[in-house]
């Protein structure tokens, strides 16, 4: 890998305006600038809003304004006036890049899927949920709910037409297209080394929801495709869905990005940092007067990237970015380091 001044990476912060962002948040979005940053890479930002019923309006708005307080830039994104600097930043047509938000994106995720009905490699399902859980064998409900058992896979694309007035999702036919050499089913992570799946136990998932909106998977790959992605790094909440988005790949006959996923912050009873662990939002930081310094020095801390809670800037820290300095365990964030933090000061 190149180290320095290599304009051809390109990374991404991606919020999901469905709350606040909050402390595990900044910690994963300091990593994938750093990432992009340390090797003279570029980064845009995508506003992930496809998921409508949790959607904030106002959360779009505070993740722009968390990530500038946290002094993470980014060269392209929703608040390029220019076009041209798309251009630049993507390196492509901006035409062919469209909006950096998902839902101005629709037209993308509709011709991607349309590909896949041409390719009979979708199916209209018309499974509920409680058919699915009814149909799935027990032990084949993991972390992720009931593996798909199959109902509707005799169907092609073609019988979505005879379907109209009934509500149906698109599926993608992961198990048996899984079975052909090219689809992956293991990669090597940049954080989290060798994974592997078993395609059996992630199942045809569903790329295009019941109200016709395109599913995560779908649009993610669509989305880091046509942005240029060259580096995702996320949370390893994600690591299986990373299976998923490499078979669409290979079927679209897409180069995927590198992955890298992080361990995630999780609250003192082991389970992901969320609301019910009480407030962590940044926006409580910033409110209270914590300099977003003090902040980072506290992550980069965790990340490994320097000895002491010294307050930096994330762009002090892009020589000293190294992978093999994260720890690969949960940073775990109980109330007194959340009231330790609060307390900060320059
Ligand atoms: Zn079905």
């Amino acid at each position: 890998m190149e180290t320095h001044s290599n304009r051809s990476i390109v990374g991404r912060l991606a919020p999901s305006p469905t709350g606040a962002q909050h402390v595990g948040n900044a910690r994963t979005y300091l990593l994938a600038w750093l990432s992009a940053r340390s090797q003279g890479g570029r980064v845009i930002l995508r506003i992930e809003d496809i998921d409508s019923p949790r959607v904030k309006p106002w959360a779009v708005q505070q993740a722009m304004d968390d990530l500038r307080w946290l002094g993470l830039d980014w060269d392209a994104g929703p608040d390029d006036a220019l076009n041209e600097v798309r251009d630049i930043c993507a390196g492509r047509e901006a035409a062919s890049v469209g909006s950096y938000v998902q839902t101005e994106r629709l037209s993308f995720y509709r011709a991607a899927l349309d590909e896949l009905k041409r390719r009979e490699l979708v199916y209209p399902c018309t499974c509920t949920r409680s058919d699915i859980e009814a149909a799935a064998s027990a032990p084949h409900v993991g972390q992720e709910g009931p593996v798909y058992p199959g109902t509707c896979r005799h169907r092609q694309a073609a019988d979505a037409v005879p379907l109209a007035g009934q509500p149906f999702a698109w599926r993608f036919r992961y198990q048996e297209w899984s079975l052909f050499p090219f689809v992956p089913k293991e990669y090597v992570d940049l954080v989290a080394g060798k994974q592997r799946c078993l395609p059996e136990e992630l199942g045809d998932f569903v790329v295009c929801k019941v109200d016709g909106t395109p599913a995560y998977q779908l649009a993610v790959v669509v989305d880091d495709h046509a942005m240029g992605i060259t580096e995702v790094i996320r949370g390893d909440d994600l690591i299986a869905s990373t299976f998923r988005q490499l078979a669409l790949y290979a079927s679209l006959g897409w180069t995927p990005p590198q992955f890298g996923h992080v361990p995630l912050v999780i609250g003192p009873d082991g389970r992901r940092l969320a609301k019910r662990h009480g407030d962590t939002r940044l926006s409580t930081l910033h409110e209270a007067g914590v300099p977003a310094e003090c902040l980072v020095g506290y992550l980069a801390w965790t990340c490994g990237l320097q000895s002491h809670r010294n307050a930096v800037r994330p762009n002090d820290l892009v020589g000293q970015f190294a992978w093999e300095r994260l720890p690969r365990s949960p940073l775990t964030l109980t109330e007194r380091d959340w009231q330790t933090l609060l307390s900060m000061s320059p």
